[in-house]
């Protein structure tokens, strides 16, 4: 028993040792892992351990990016206003035309300074662009070519063309029948039936003058066919081709001519031709000169006009007696119709047209405005029935009365007769 009992603690002592040594290994095991996870926490918590210094990179980084930005921007605007400066100090350009071309890379050029001049073309001028006619710009010290110019129309031909077509029709026109069958007969069919006088083997009138008395519906003739033809209006006035430079109401009077060929079929209309068309006389002042140069474009124009082309010229005068007879000739202004002031019939028609719109009391006669209104135009009828108009407003009324025309038809007589008297003074001073 006791060798048993020996035994066992031989043994059992045996085994608690290699259990001590195994309990001892794995705690050592577990000691290496327990370090190894610390280790890890430690490692992770040093990683998410604020560090002030990162963030001052970022911060840094992110400013680096806006400065670069502020400074793409800044660079790009000190490149507009340099630019800007480089336009504000560079010398102003001089306009010129090509007059001819000559070899060596030279063309004759007239400026608006005076004299033409054999000038240089800049080497980065399409040299194919360039021909007799070419608006070109000039370097203001050599007048060397330096760039092409669109042959733009002067401000004042441009302006002329009246986009929309002028809403008067024949009917608005009162009294002035023959007139009427006279202009359509030498505007109109032109316009809307060529062929009938290629047929005949006739040309049909080049220009057609209106002549007569200030108001009497001049305007409104020439408005109201370019309305039946449903032609491009283009309305000038003479004096607009005045200018104050040698050869430019001659250029003017050329763009005004290719413009109505451009907007073809066209009307030109020229109010006040005598203000370019009076007779030419030897002596007078250069501006005088000047005046005539445009006549003498304005004839050639009209010389060089292919007749059954769709462009009609009507001109307006109320002085007949000083145009120059070389504009009256024939193949020229042609066709003279003259507007009469209105007869008592032809009163009663423009009355009637005026009083249409307006609210008139049962006292009104029209017949008997027409029979006191004798002497007076279209345009001075047509203020009688304004001016009552403004009578009756004035009197806070909704319909106009025969008092309100009678206070009417004094003002406007009273106007006349002082617009006589100043066209007297005028005369005698
Ligand atoms: P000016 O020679 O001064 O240019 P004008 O003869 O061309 O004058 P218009 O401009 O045609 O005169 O007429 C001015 C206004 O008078 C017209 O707008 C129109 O209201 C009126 N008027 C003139 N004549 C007539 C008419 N026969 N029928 C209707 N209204 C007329």
């Amino acid at each position: 028993m006791s060798v048993d009992s020996d035994d066992v603690t031989v043994e059992d002592k045996k085994s608690d040792g290699e259990n001590e040594e195994i309990l001892e290994s794995k705690d050592n095991e577990e000691k290496v892992e327990e370090d190894k996870e610390q280790e890890e926490t430690d490692k992770n918590k040093s990683k998410r351990m604020y560090n002030p210094w990162k963030e001052v990179a970022i911060r840094a980084e992110s400013e680096r990016r806006y400065m670069e930005n502020e400074l793409i921007k800044l660079q790009k605007e000190v490149q507009q206003l340099y630019q800007e400066l480089k336009k504000l100090k560079s010398p102003p350009l001089i306009i010129g035309e090509i007059v001819d071309v000559l070899d060596d890379n030279r063309v004759v050029v007239k400026s608006t300074t005076g004299p033409n001049f054999v000038v240089q073309v800049a080497n980065f001028v399409d040299k194919s662009k360039i021909s007799v006619g070419t608006r070109v710009s000039l370097n203001r010290d050599s007048l060397s070519v330096i760039g092409i110019l669109s042959s733009s129309k002067d401000p004042i031909i441009s302006e002329a063309e009246i986009i929309e077509k002028p809403k008067v029709s024949f009917k608005d026109i009162g009294g002035l029948e023959t007139q009427i069958k006279e202009i359509k007969e030498s505007v109109e069919l032109p316009l809307v039936k060529p062929e009938l006088f290629r047929k005949v083997g006739i040309d049909p009138p080049t220009g057609v003058l209106l002549i007569g008395s200030p108001g009497t519906g001049k305007t409104l003739l020439a408005q109201a066919v370019a309305q039946e033809t449903n032609a491009t209006f283009i309305r000038l006035v003479g004096s607009e081709l005045v200018q104050k430079y040698i050869g430019e109401g001659g250029r003017l009077v050329r763009e005004l001519f290719a413009l109505a060929k451009e907007k073809s079929p066209s009307i030109i209309f020229i109010d006040e031709l005598d203000a370019i068309a009076a007779k030419r006389i030897d002596t007078g002042t250069s501006a005088d000169r000047e005046v005539q140069r445009t006549l003498m474009q304005l004839l050639a124009e009209l010389d060089g006009f292919d007749p059954l082309i769709d462009v009609r010229i009507i001109g307006a005068s109320n002085r007949p007696d000083i145009l120059d007879s070389a504009l009256l000739r024939p193949g020229r202004f042609d066709r003279i119709i003259e507007v009469p002031l209105p007869n008592y019939e032809a009163r009663l028609e423009i009355l009637q047209i005026h009083t249409k719109r307006m609210n008139l009391n049962k006292d009104v006669d029209v017949e008997e405005i027409a029979t006191k209104t004798d002497g007076l135009s279209g345009a001075e009828l047509k203020a009688i029935c304004t001016e009552a108009g403004m009578f009756a407003i004035r009197e806070n009324h909704y319909s106009v009365s025969k008092h309100n025309f009678d206070l009417a038809i004094d003002k406007v007589k009273k106007s006349e007769t002082l617009s006589q008297i100043k066209e007297m003074g005028a005369m005698f001073a």
